[in-house]
């Protein structure tokens, strides 16, 4: 939805609903799929998640070439992914290094091929960390953004 007049969205310097081949968003995002939040550990997050909010862990997973634990608590309609490192190596131990424990990224579901939406990104400038779409946790399709090109938020989008 980059510079979207028609979504509401602020339009920016390279919008144009009159250049629609170019510049309109055709990617669909449905809703906020996850939250991504860093944990130092899965064990010692989840009561704060289940006693003190309430949600319900329903699944936790090992994802082995992200180095990464995987914890996912149902919000209403959206998830809480929490990320736990499984080496010193992973992302998420550099990035708790960095930032301490927080907010990680945020995912949005993607409804006509993550494929498309990376070649709209990259047509549009918008730097991927991922060139193709790859299985994650759950076994969804994903594929990453890159901050630097989506105003400092990591963003993943996802499809099943
Ligand atoms: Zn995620």
């Amino acid at each position: 939805m980059i510079g979207c007049t028609e979504h509401g969205v602020p339009k920016l310097a390279k919008c144009g609903v009159n250049q629609r081949n170019t510049t309109h968003c055709s990617m669909k995002i449905s809703k906020i799929e996850h939250l991504g939040i860093a944990v130092k550990s899965i064990e010692e997050s989840l009561p704060y998640y289940e006693q003190v909010l309430g949600f319900e862990c329903y699944n936790i997973e090992t994802v082995e070439d992200q180095k990464v634990r995987t914890a996912f608590l149902k919000v209403g309609e959206t998830k809480i992914e929490l990320l736990e490192a499984t080496s010193p190596e992973s992302t998420i131990a550099k990035f708790i290094e960095n930032r301490g424990e927080g907010i990680h990224h945020i995912a949005y579901k993607i409804e006509d091929g993550v494929a498309n939406a990376l070649a709209e990104c990259e047509q549009k400038e918008i730097r991927t960390i991922d060139k193709a779409p790859r299985t994650g946790a759950e076994g969804l399709q994903i594929a990453f953004l890159h901050p630097k090109s989506t105003k400092g938020v990591l963003t993943e989008l996802c499809e099943e």
